[in-house]
């Protein structure tokens, strides 16, 4: 582990077999007795649980004197957080997520979730065992605390305030301590790669939210920002413009997709240029295909949101956008 700030350390968790890698923990190491706050916890997986462990005990830092924040509900940032947790200590999440982490468990919300791509056009049936958040997900319930925007944290030393960087997630928070001007993001900004963005319901914008969180982030006065993968971003504001532009230009490809003729969620992210394999979405393994069709869903989703233009019109069960 590595001390990125006085009292912060951060903890490289492997993620195997996931192309994220690894996942940035941070231990904010309490100060005179005081307890500690891990922020995120890694898959459940062996792997990640070792190193894990190995890194509290070389801190000296017992589960029973440490809390556990949840940025939001993927497993790669929760899926430890049940063995965490014990009779002494809390773990932390905003209300929004803690639903879903609560429907997380056991089988039922993901064959339920997968039944979405009904409304996206697969041509097969996509199955919920191939779903990476399902295979490292946490298998017991366990007693978490709400932590909303504008609660405060209290570790180290540090007064953190709990803001909103929901979209990602809808319930996705960040941990900002204005005197140092840290703030911890959770995946809301990553260097190089771009946060996955995925269809929740007809009723949320889930682009929408992220991208004016985005806008709003860019007013926080923010000297280090902590973010959970890959390495450290080296100018927040100058990559807040470039993820605008991305998705600018994403939600451009998609309008020409749809100008062209009624398009769903499939044909469009087939019209779609990726940075993976090649960048042709017809040859990505299934999982990939599940993420990069509710990339291109919440694109169209954002278009119908935020244009009067634009018309969605369900044939069947699968839903198709294109200009009026
Ligand atoms: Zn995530």
């Amino acid at each position: 582990m590595q001390e990125v700030y006085q009292n912060i350390y951060l903890i490289k968790l492997p993620l195997p077999q996931n192309p994220l890698k690894s996942l940035n923990s941070y231990l904010i190491k309490g100060t005179g007795g005081d307890r500690s706050l891990l922020v995120d916890s890694g898959f459940n997986h062996p792997e990640t649980e070792a190193v894990l462990m190995a890194e509290l005990k070389e801190a000296g830092v017992r589960t029973e004197e440490m809390d556990v924040l949840i940025t939001h509900c993927h497993s790669d940032h929760c899926g430890l957080a049940g063995k965490l947790k014990n009779e002494h200590n809390s773990v932390y999440c905003s209300s929004r997520d803690g639903v879903l982490l609560r429907d997380h468990v056991g089988e039922h919300f993901w064959k339920e979730l997968v039944k979405q791509q009904r409304f996206m056009g697969f041509p097969y049936n996509f199955q919920h065992t191939d779903h990476p958040g399902f295979r490292n997900k946490n298998e017991e319930q366990y007693d978490r605390e709400s932590k909303d925007p504008g609660d405060t944290l209290r570790v180290g030393g540090y007064e953190f305030e709990v803001v909103d960087l929901s979209g990602h997630t809808p319930g996705q928070i960040g941990l900002y301590e204005k005197n140092h001007r840290i703030l911890f993001s959770g995946d809301h900004l990553l260097h190089k790669i771009t946060p996955n963005m995925k269809f929740w319901n007809f009723d949320y914008d889930s682009l929408g939210d992220y991208l004016s969180n985005l806008r709003k982030m860019n007013d926080l006065d923010v000297e280090h920002l902590y973010t959970a993968h890959r390495e450290p971003v080296p100018d927040m504001s100058e990559r807040i413009g470039q993820m605008l532009a991305h998705h600018d230009r994403r939600l451009g490809a998609a309008l020409e997709i749809i100008s062209k003729e009624p398009s769903n969620a499939w044909t469009v992210a087939s019209g779609i240029k990726w940075d993976y394999l090649g960048g042709d979405f017809t040859k990505f393994p299934p999982p990939q295909q599940w993420f990069a069709a509710n990339e291109a869903f919440v694109h169209l989703e954002h278009l119908f949101a935020s244009r009067r233009d634009i018309k969605r019109q369900a044939m069947g069960d699968v839903f198709f956008y294109s200009m009026r």
